[in-house]
Formats: C-alpha cells, sequence, structure tokens
C-alpha cells in the first residue's frame, strides 16, 4: 500500500490541446483531468467599468470518467456538487490573481475530468493554476510570479483519517474508508485560502486535524514545486 505521507505519482503535460496551447493534461494516480485555460474579452456585466478583468472555472465529469459510467445530464442544469466544485476551482484561482493587473478581460479555466479516482477537485485546482499561468505567461510575457497578473501559485491536496491513521492524497479507496476528509488549498508561499473537512464517520479533534494540516501542507510543498518548474 502507498504510504500514508506520499502523494499519488503526478504526471503533467502542458500543451496538450493543439486547439488551446494553455491546456494541461494532470494526473494523479488514477485521476486524470484536462484543464484548459482561455482568455475572453470583456467581464461579466457586474465588473463593466470597475478596471477590472475576471476569473471563472468551469468543471464536469466525463460519462465514462466513472465505473459505471456517469450519466450526461442534457438539461443544462448543474448539480450541486459541481456547482459547489466550480465555485471552488474559481476562488481557488481568484484568490492569487491580481484582477486590476488583467484589465477587463476575463480568463475561463475549464476543468474535464477524464478518469475520476478520488481527489478531482483538488486537480481541478492544481492542474488548473498551471493552465492559468501557462496562458498568462503567453499573453504577457514580461510577467511572472509576483509579478504581473499572478501573486503566488496554488494548489490543493486532501488529507483525510482512515482507522486512525492521517493519510494524504485520497485515491477512490481510501476516501469511501476515511472516517474523515479534508481538503486543502494553499498558496505556494504557504497561506491558506480554504479548508473543507468534514468528519461523516467520527468526529475529529485538535490534534488529528494539525497533523491533518502539517500532511496537507507537505503535500502542498511538493506540488508547488512541480507546478514552478513548469510555469516560473
Ligand atoms: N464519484 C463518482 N461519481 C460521482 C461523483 C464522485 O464516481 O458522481 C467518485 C469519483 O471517483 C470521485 C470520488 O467519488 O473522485 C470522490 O468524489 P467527491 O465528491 O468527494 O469529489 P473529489 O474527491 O473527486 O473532489
Amino acid at each position: 500500500m502507498r504510504p500514508s505521507d506520499q502523494l499519488r505519482p503526478i504526471d503533467i503535460q502542458v500543451g496538450y490541446l493543439n486547439s488551446n496551447p494553455s491546456s494541461v493534461l494532470y494526473r494523479c494516480g488514477d485521476t486524470v483531468v484536462l484543464c484548459s485555460a482561455s482568455l475572453e474579452p470583456g467581464v461579466p456585466g457586474w465588473l463593466e467599468g470597475k478596471g477590472k478583468g475576471w476569473v471563472t472555472a468551469e468543471y464536469d465529469m466525463l460519462p465514462s470518467s466513472t465505473n459505471p459510467r456517469k450519466r450526461r445530464d442534457r438539461s443544462g442544469k448543474l448539480d450541486g456538487r459541481t456547482t459547489e466544485i466550480q465555485r471552488l476551482i474559481g476562488r481557488s484561482l481568484r484568490a492569487v490573481v491580481d484582477l486590476k493587473a488583467l484589465g477587463e478581460r476575463s480568463i475561463v479555466v475549464d476543468c474535464d475530468v477524464l478518469q475520476a479516482d478520488g481527489g478531482t477537485r483538488t486537480a481541478s485546482i492544481t492542474g488548473g493554476f498551471i493552465a492559468l499561468a501557462t496562458l498568462i505567461k503567453r499573453e504577457l510575457p514580461d510577467s511572472s510570479i509576483g509579478n504581473g497578473p499572478l501573486r503566488d501559485s496554488i494548489a490543493a491536496i486532501s488529507v483525510g483519517v482512515i482507522d486512525g491513521e492521517v493519510r494524504l492524497d485520497l485515491d477512490y479507496e481510501w476516501d469511501v474508508a476515511a472516517d474523515v476528509d479534508m481538503n486543502v488549498v494553499m498558496t505556494g508561499s504557504g497561506r491558506f485560502v480554504e479548508l473543507q473537512g468534514t468528519g461523516e464517520e467520527a468526529t475529529f479533534d485538535d490534534e488529528q486535524l494539525t497533523r491533518m494540516i502539517a500532511l496537507a501542507k507537505k503535500g502542498i510543498a511538493e506540488l508547488t514545486q512541480r507546478q514552478l518548474d513548469l510555469v516560473s
């Protein structure tokens, strides 16, 4: 079994699609997400005239990303989970973007899950940042992280408690077995953006929380390094 403090193997391919050079195929173990960032002119109506840009995200799972097949919803109405996840991705990415420096234009980051084996939202944030940074670097070649629209990097990982043991990066099997699970979103400089922790099967105490956060920080530091190797 994978050691409890280790990430699943990660593989990242930037420029995966010819149709969009700011596309990233992000794999962690058997979870595979295609993240693509696109620049669009203008901003949503409520933001017009404020001299600020906008960053948003869309998330979806392909029918064959799960077994059995996940039925495609063609009604156009998003289910609660999808809405929650795409808002989380958008909030996380905006946390590291200086919207004023972006000017009045929008970036949409599409996160499409090709294969789901737990941690699709955290993979979307980590891979989505690489797509976003690739796009910004292409549009503003003189910019860098800390100089231009990107203030910092951002990555996310899950942690949980299984049979009393704190574990990093839950795949589906671990996710199902977990008494507690938590998604941690952090900047590359080590600041928290969002914590989503739930004691579903059991409550958790301060000590477990501290251990989960320490493990998440270790995972995020590794993810940050992988990101910066590709986009800085
Ligand atoms: N899952 C699934 N069908 C669904 C939703 C989730 O098979 O409609 C599986 C999938 O493997 C996913 C895992 O359950 O990665 C955990 O889902 P969760 O909602 O906790 O989100 P995630 O961990 O993917 O961010």
